[in-house]
Formats: structure tokens, C-alpha cells, sequence
């Protein structure tokens, strides 16, 4: 089973995270096979995004969602770190600013979403708006229960426009978020990484796994899939990713555009110049020679 079909979220089904296995990885892949199947897949990404680029018809946007420390910066770098920088844009949506505030949520976020030929990567996203903003009450309940509605609307009319949409919850116990608070701990390079709220927000672990599995649950849609992604072990989560996104371009049946020129004519004038160069640079060798002989 392929497993963009494995991990998808299918339209209408209730999410229960506590009933998927974040520790999962296939029987059958290990470590090391997985590092150089994640090589290839990350090679073809790159083929593929430049045809998409070529193409300039449609885009793509993946949207990273996780519990703190779940891994969506190191999925960026590990996987999707591999396309070409000119057609990909990271956006991490933080704190809303006070002029993000003053408007309505997704403001910011439609400001980001991906020109045709374009990739937009969202490390966090609207989703905060159903997750942080309800978990802390931040806006009452008769507003953030609006939004799974909004949220799928807005995302409609971005498919209906053109953009491919992909999400993914990096699934984490909550004993591997202690493990990986640990290990930032244990490593100054990482210690930046570390903020108060980290411990402050685990208190609220089962309120955030409520909220997200109603936004998986509710914002599940053909048009914008949620896959929910064990990622207790990075190199089975980075296998996954790899391979759905791939698989989600593939699907794209791209072409290189047709070119706008007359490539015989074209070829013909390449051969008259390359005539004239050659003819040039025997001149100008005659020119040194006859320097050469005066000397
Ligand atoms: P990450 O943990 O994703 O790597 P970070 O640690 O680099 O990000 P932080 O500033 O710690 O950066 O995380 C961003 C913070 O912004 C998170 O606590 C997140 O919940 C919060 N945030 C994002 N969007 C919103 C929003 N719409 N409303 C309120 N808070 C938000
Ligand atoms: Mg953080």
C-alpha cells in the first residue's frame, strides 16, 4: 500500500491519535535503506518542482503542523530543503503582529500562499487558529468553531485556483517530546531551540490533541488532504513525507511547456553564428600570427 493511501485522513472519518502509533515504521525498511530511498526521492522532488516551475500553471503548498518538537523544522531540512530555493518559499507563522491581529486570520496567510510555478512550505499555519487560539482561549468558542468552515472554503478557492494542497501532522508521543526536549538540553547548539513555553504548553498535550484531531477530522478534504505521519522515528517521517510528496506531483501529469520559438529556425541561426565566431577567431588568430612574424 502506497503511503499517501496509509496515512491520509479520508474525508469524513473521526481522528483518534491515541489509536495511531507515532513509534510506527514499516517492517520491511530500516535506517539505512531509508536514507537512500529519501535520496532518490528527494532527487526526483527536484525534478519535479523545476517542471512545475517550467510549467507555470499551477502550485503546490505544504503545510507542517506538529505538537512542539515534532519535527517540522528538520523535515524541511532533511526533505523538502532539497528543492531549488528560487521556486520555494518557507513561511513560519508566528504570534500573529499587532497589524496580522487587526485583521482576520487568514489576512496573513492567503498574502503567502503560492504563485503558479511556485512551492510554499507553512511551518504552522491557519491551523494555529483552531489549535494555540482554542486550547488558550484566545478568541471565544462561537469564533473559533467558525473557522474548520472557513478554513475549508479559503482552501477550496485556493485549489480551484490552481494550488495543490498537502498537510501534514507530524505524529509524536508525548514520551518522544520529552526525549527530544532532553536532547536539546544536552546539546548547547540546540539550546536556542529551547523556550519556556515548551514545558508550558505539554500540561496542555491532551487539549492539543483534542484540537487537532477536529481539525483533522473536520478539514480532511479531497481538495487538501491531512496525512497523519508517525514521526517518532525522523527517518521513517522523512521517508513518508518524501514519498507523498512525489507522488502528489506525479499525479500533477506535468509537461514542459512548448516553446514559443521555431526550434529549426532557431537551430539554423545557432549554426550561422557559430560559423561567424569561427570565422572571427581565425581572423583575429591571423591578426596575433602576423604580430608573431613582425617581432
Ligand atoms: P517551532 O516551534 O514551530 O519551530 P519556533 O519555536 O521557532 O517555532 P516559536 O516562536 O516558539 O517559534 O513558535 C511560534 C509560536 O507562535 C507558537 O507558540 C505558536 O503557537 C504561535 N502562533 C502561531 N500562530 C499563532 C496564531 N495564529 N495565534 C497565536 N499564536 C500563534
Ligand atoms: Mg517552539
Amino acid at each position: 500500500m502506497k503511503y499517501s493511501d496509509r496515512f491520509r485522513v479520508i474525508p469524513g472519518s473521526t481522528v483518534r491519535l491515541d489509536k495511531i502509533d507515532a513509534a510506527f515504521k514499516d517492517k520491511d525498511k530500516d535506517q539505512a535503506s531509508a536514507l537512500d530511498e529519501v535520496e532518490r526521492y528527494t532527487k526526483r522532488l527536484r525534478e519535479l518542482q523545476y517542471l512545475l516551475y517550467a510549467e507555470g500553471k499551477r502550485s503546490l503548498l505544504i503545510i507542517l503542523q506538529a505538537m512542539d518538537a515534532g519535527g517540522k523544522d528538520g523535515t524541511i531540512n532533511h526533505v523538502l530543503g532539497n528543492m531549488n530555493p528560487q521556486g520555494v518559499k518557507v513561511y513560519g507563522f508566528k504570534v500573529p503582529s499587532a497589524e496580522e491581529a487587526a485583521h482576520d486570520f487568514l489576512w496573513r496567510i492567503h498574502k503567502a500562499a503560492p504563485q503558479r510555478g511556485q512551492v510554499a512550505i507553512f511551518n504552522r499555519s491557519h491551523y494555529e487558529d483552531v489549535l494555540v487560539s482554542r486550547v488558550h482561549g484566545f478568541v471565544p468558542k462561537k469564533v473559533w468553531s467558525k473557522r474548520y468552515d472557513l478554513i475549508n472554503d479559503f482552501e477550496k478557492s485556493l485549489a480551484d485556483s490552481g494550488t495543490h494542497i498537502i498537510k501534514f501532522y507530524l505524529h509524536i508521543s508525548e514520551e518522544e517530546q520529552l526525549r527530544r526536549f532532553k536532547k536539546r538540553l544536552d546539546d548547547p547548539a540546540r539550546h536556542w531551540k529551547i523556550s519556556e513555553s515548551d514545558y508550558e504548553e505539554r500540561k496542555y498535550w491532551d487539549d492539543y490533541t483534542e484540537a487537532f484531531q477536529d481539525a483533522l477530522s473536520r478539514c480532511s478534504t479531497g481538495h487538501a488532504p491531512w496525512f497523519v505521519i508517525p514521526a517518532n522515528h525522523k527517518w521513517f517521517r522523512n521517508l513518508v513525507v518524501s514519498q507523498i510528496v512525489v507522488e502528489t506531483l506525479e499525479s500533477l501529469k506535468m509537461e514542459f511547456p512548448k516553446p514559443t520559438v521555431d526550434i529549426r529556425e532557431v537551430k539554423e541561426k545557432y549554426h550561422k553564428a557559430e560559423e561567424e565566431e569561427a570565422v572571427k577567431n581565425g581572423k583575429k588568430l591571423k591578426g596575433k600570427d602576423r604580430k608573431k612574424g613582425r617581432k
